[in-house]
């Protein structure tokens, strides 16, 4: 048997000890005497059932279904272990489930569904919707994770979203807007290319050209997007270069690349041709396209961004998926719409020009300016719920998304900070 590295140990009995996993229910009435019993169970728990029955929406007054969340996978890319199936990836499901419940006070049930089938994955999913008031599409292949969210969202009336899509999506936007603002460049004259077209690089391009990007090259295992290729799936073909184009011919004078692939795809060589400042981030997680350092000794005007918490820049999903389901979920979005995402990046992007309160300095050991090293804000800022999950929920409101009557977003913000 090979020997277990004590790291790897620690990660081990972390979650055998003091008891196996992440996550357990907890009540939220106590049962202590023989009129308890008859209110949570039958004959009291009739009551709240048959007004249910009457007005559906009353599931939100009588139960946990508006604050809980489905957290809900087949296990088919999970981080970076692949395709490691359903039981195997329940690890990480219960992590994200303690991160939802950290960050933003959500309740979750993680679920994991052996299925590899698409429509099987949907129509289990669809089965058990009503519990949730929110589902959470995780660690979901490409490009069966595109057909899976559009089918959910268009069926369900509660908010869906697969995270390593969106969340990577609307994080790396915030990104680029503020180190726009570092160069004084304006969003509308970006020449931007994403290295990677799988479940991220697609998602993050869309969003990016409804930011108002309107130059968007794309590169896969096999080299440029562009209408000359015979292999293209719709998704990839949404990004087709109108014409042959080379690997260097994209990145000359580029001012961003978003790498969303793996370890070597772009090179040294490459960023070497980009625009002065150039923009650049390196997102394979856990090992990046290119090293921060790497990049820097050679182009130190660069502003560099990696997946990593070891470096300036985190793209970290926690910064995203707690916040925007807490606001879609406060004023009962049907959906989780492009005006809401927008709405999400725009709020981290002005959140981190703010002034960075003390203890984050604190926490970093370091004073934090907005700037080249802080374009993101950072995970344990208490004030991401507060601007991310309003701002969510205002765009919730004003895009019709939402089914609740007489929003005072003040009053909201107060209740959030508290
Ligand atoms: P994915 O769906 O498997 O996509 C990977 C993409 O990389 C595929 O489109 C693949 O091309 C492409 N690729 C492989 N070799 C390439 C090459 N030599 N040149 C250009 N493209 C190449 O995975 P994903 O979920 O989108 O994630 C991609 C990477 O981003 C992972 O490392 C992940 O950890 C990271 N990520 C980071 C964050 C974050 O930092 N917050 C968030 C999400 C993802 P084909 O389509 O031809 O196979
Ligand atoms: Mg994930």
């Amino acid at each position: 048997m090979p020997k277990i590295s004590a790291k790897d140990q620690e990660a081990l009995d972390y979650h055998e000890f003091p008891k196996p996993g992440k996550l357990s229910v907890e009540s939220t009435k106590s049962i202590l005497n023989q009129k308890d019993l008859s209110l949570a169970y039958t004959p009291g728990v009739a009551i709240p059932c048959l007004e249910i029955e009457k007005n559906p929406q009353d599931a939100y007054r009588y139960t946990s279904k508006g604050n809980l969340v489905g957290v809900i996978t087949n296990g088919t890319a999970v981080l970076g272990l692949g395709n490691i199936e359903a039981l195997a990836s329940k690890p990480v499901m219960e992590g994200k489930c303690v991160l939802f419940k950290s960050f933003s006070g959500l309740d979750c049930f993680d679920i994991e569904v052996d299925t590899q089938s698409v429509d099987r994955f949907c129509s289990v999913v669809m089965a058990i919707s009503p519990t949730f008031g929110g589902i959470n599409l995780e660690d979901i292949k490409a490009p069966e994770c595109f057909e899976i969210e559009r089918r959910l969202v268009e069926e369900l009336d509660i908010p869906v979203m697969h995270d390593d899509q969106h969340g990577t999506a609307v994080i790396s936007s915030a990104g680029i807007i503020n180190a726009c603002e570092v160069t004084r460049r304006k969003i509308e004259d970006l020449k931007i290319v994403v290295v990677g077209a799988g479940a991220a690089a697609i998602s993050c391009a869309r969003l990016y050209r409804l930011l108002g990007v309107r130059e968007i090259y794309m590169l896969d295992s096999k080299g440029v997007i562009h209408n000359g290729r015979s292999d293209l799936n719709d998704y990839k073909r949404e990004f087709c270069a109108s014409g042959y184009m080379t690997h260097a011919e994209i990145f000359a004078c580029a001012d961003v690349v978003v790498g969303l692939s793996r370890p070597g795809t772009f090179s040294i060589e490459d960023v070497m041709s980009m625009a002065p400042e150039p923009i650049i981030f390196t997102l394979a997680n856990p090992t990046p396209e290119i090293f921060p350092q790497e990049i820097l000794e050679a182009r130190e005007d660069a502003i560099v961004a990696t997946g990593r918490s070891d470096f300036d820049n985190q793209v970290n999903n926690v910064l995203g998926f707690p916040f925007i389901f807490r606001g879609a979920m406060d004023v009962r979005a049907k959906k989780i719409n492009n005006e809401m995402k927008l709405a999400a990046a725009h709020a981290l992007a002005e959140l981190a020009r703010k002034k960075v309160p003390k203890e984050i300095c604190e926490l970093y050991g370091k004073d934090i300016k907005f700037g080249r090293d802080y374009i993101i804000p950072k995970p344990f800022d208490k004030r991401l719920i507060v601007e991310i999950s309003s701002a969510v929920a205002q765009a919730a409101i004003d895009s019709g998304s939402s089914q609740i009557k007489n929003f005072d977003i003040e009053a909201y913000k107060k209740e959030l900070s508290e």
